[in-house]
């Protein structure tokens, strides 16, 4: 039987040279979630993700995921994917190596992947990029494979920071809209952090509202907005005063 937590930090600190970057984060995330982190520039919301991911460690606390310490688990049984704010692409790999890479190393069979990534091409218009090298792509061609690179693996736990941040509004909303179906139809645990309000309120079941390190407020968009916990909270969501 699967905990019903899939991801949960305790009490987590993050530290850059003495500074608290993260204060005592507690967080539980229930399994087929779609989280969202939001907050302003700077509050540490890249960092949080990151931790989750592995990529950097807590200063203190700890990050569970599915009811095991992250740190004692290889990165197959954590079976997370992340979409990085800068993309993060290998270069010297054309897009369709790029979106390949991560399927190849988890062994997923070629029908298979060419299934999915054929899919991935053709919803995020790549197709026609698919032999180019990510320096030949602009700002939002890369964002776009980065994106589509991440929803190729169908990891149990996804993770995306401002995944849509480049892409241009009509590609946005589709691209938005396969976010959603990947979340309902692989009943994946999604934490997506948006610096944007409305994108925030459109996709989370729950929001995180995230300042200076720390949680606000965790609630659904609806509460959120009707009942802001704090000055800090009505003003970042725009509640009217
Ligand atoms: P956000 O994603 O919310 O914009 P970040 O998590 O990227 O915020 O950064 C939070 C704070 O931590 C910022 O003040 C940033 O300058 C600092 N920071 C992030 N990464 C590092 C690092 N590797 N070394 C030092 N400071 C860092
Ligand atoms: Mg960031």
């Amino acid at each position: 039987m699967g905990s019903e937590i899939a991801l949960e930090l305790k009490k987590v600190t993050k530290k850059f040279k003495g500074t608290n970057v993260i204060s005592e984060m507690d967080l539980k995330i229930k399994n087929g979630e779609f989280l969202v982190l939001l907050g302003p520039s700077g509050c540490g919301k890249s960092t949080t993700l990151r931790m989750m991911a592995g990529l950097e460690k807590p200063s203190d606390g700890q990050i569970m995921i599915a009811g095991k310490d992250s740190q004692k688990i290889s990165s197959v049984e954590r079976n997370i994917a992340m979409v990085f704010q800068d993309y993060a692409l290998y270069p010297n790999m054309t897009v369709y190596q790029n979106l390949e890479y991560a399927l190849k190393i988890h062994k997923v069979e070629k029908e298979e992947r060419k299934r999915r990534l054929e899919k991935i091409l053709e919803t995020l218009n790549l197709a026609a990029y698919r032999d180019r090298l990510p320096g030949q792509l602009s700002g939002g061609q890369k964002q776009r494979v980065a994106l589509g690179r991440g929803m190729a693996k169908k990891s149990s736990i996804f993770l995306l920071d401002e995944p849509l941040s480049n892409i241009d509004v009509q590609l946005r909303e589709k691209a938005r809209d396969e976010i959603q179906n990947l979340h309902e139809k692989n009943q994946q645990t999604i934490v997506y952090v948006t610096h944007d309000q409305l994108e925030a309120m459109a996709l989370g079941d729950r929001i995180a509202i995230i300042n200076e390190g720390k949680i606000q407020m965790i609630d659904t968009p609806d509460n959120i907005y009707n009942h802001p916990a704090n000055l800090f909270v009505a003003q970042f969501v725009g509640t009217p005063q």
